[in-house]
């Protein structure tokens, strides 16, 4: 079996010298141990913060071992009464193609009719952060303008139709036109292309004309100061990402920050792990719209371990349209 591992710790944008494939031993199963081969690998965001060393709600990749993340895959060996072989399950030994974990951190796929890689997208967790997020952090209710950016992303293009399902009138934010046809047929009623040229302040405020009253973050920068420009009063802002700064350590300038006061903004930041004993809530309601047909899924697929690195830092360079997967 083979690992992705972390070779150093990457200033800024990270590049291929900075992972490296190791073999991983191969050993017996324990008692209570599952051998799953893995299919669906996923690469997020968050995972550029766990290259630093530094104190954050997850502890950083340790140098020379295997990195960690997401996955999906088929019990192919067994000494847990949990599990018997061909079980579809998820756990968190991600990026390698075969993990060996104790059962108790294996969990078998919800009982709904999806494809498994769902479940490291729209219907795990990303779509958790998008639901959660949007529904208790920014209190979106019918009516209200919601703004999302990296809206064609696995977050965002959750966002947007849970949003919509919920009755919101729904502006994203994308780079490209591609992108922006994509997260329309969606459901959105205007899209920006922040790549057009256009400052995204003044973007947003020709299709915002009566404000925004929600804004879900998953970029920072400029547009977290767009957002701020145009907030209405009590206006709620989710702060649930800041790509643009991940691999950046220059200073985000915020013009409009000021507006938070007269405007009575609410500006919450949250994880998504926040919400972990509401997950029922989460399904609940997912499986009622995938029902009504009221969801729209997409992935982008890497074929390949080898290619893992690539699909990873393609999230910085808007490779993906919806979830970002890697099949091994
Ligand atoms: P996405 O699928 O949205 O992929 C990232 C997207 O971000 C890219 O496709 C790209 O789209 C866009 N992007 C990249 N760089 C920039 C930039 N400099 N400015 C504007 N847009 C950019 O990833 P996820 O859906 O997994 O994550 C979205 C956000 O949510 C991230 O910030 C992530 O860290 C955060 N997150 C937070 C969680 C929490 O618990 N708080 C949990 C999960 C995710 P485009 O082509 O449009 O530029």
């Amino acid at each position: 079996a083979r690992a992705w591992s972390l070779t150093s710790r990457p200033e800024g944008l990270p590049s291929d010298e900075h992972f490296a494939l190791i073999d991983l031993p191969q050993r017996d199963l324990a008692e209570g141990e599952v051998r799953i081969a893995n299919q669906w690998l996923s690469v997020d965001p968050y995972m550029r913060g766990r290259m630093n060393d530094v104190k954050s709600y997850t502890p950083p990749f340790a140098l020379g071992k295997p990195m960690e993340g997401g996955a999906i895959g088929t019990v192919t060996e067994s000494r847990s009464e949990r599990f018997k072989p061909g079980d579809a399950v998820q756990h968190f030994a991600g990026w390698r193609d075969e993990a060996v974990l104790p059962e108790s951190q294996v969990q078998p796929l919800p009982e709904l009719d999806v494809d498994p890689q769902a479940f490291l997208g729209q219907l795990g967790m990303p779509g958790m952060t998008a639901y959660f997020g949007l529904l208790e952090v920014a209190q979106a209710k019918e009516g209200d303008t919601v703004f999302v950016s990296a809206a064609a992303g696995a977050v965002g293009s959750t966002v947007v139709q849970i949003a919509k399902a919920k009755g919101c009138h729904v502006i994203g934010s994308a780079g490209g036109a591609e992108k922006c046809a994509w997260v329309q047929s969606l459901g959105a009623d205007a899209v920006i292309d922040y790549k057009s040229g256009t400052p995204v302040v003044k973007a947003l405020g020709e299709v915002a004309r009566n404000g925004i009253d929600v804004y879900f973050d998953n970029v920072g920068g400029d547009h977290l100061d767009a957002a701020l420009a145009h907030a209405n009063l009590r206006a709620r802002f989710a702060i649930c990402g800041m790509i643009d700064v991940y691999n950046s350590s220059k200073p985000t300038e915020l013009r409009y920050l000021a507006r938070l006061i007269g405007n009575r903004i609410r500006i919450q930041g949250f994880i998504v792990s926040d919400f972990t004993d509401r997950a029922a809530d989460f399904y609940r309601d997912m499986g009622g719209w995938l029902k009504e047909d009221r969801l729209k899924r997409h992935e982008t697929v890497i074929d390949g371990l080898d290619h893992m690195p690539e699909a990873f830092l393609g999230l910085f360079s808007g490779g993906n349209t919806g979830k970002m997967l890697v099949k091994v």
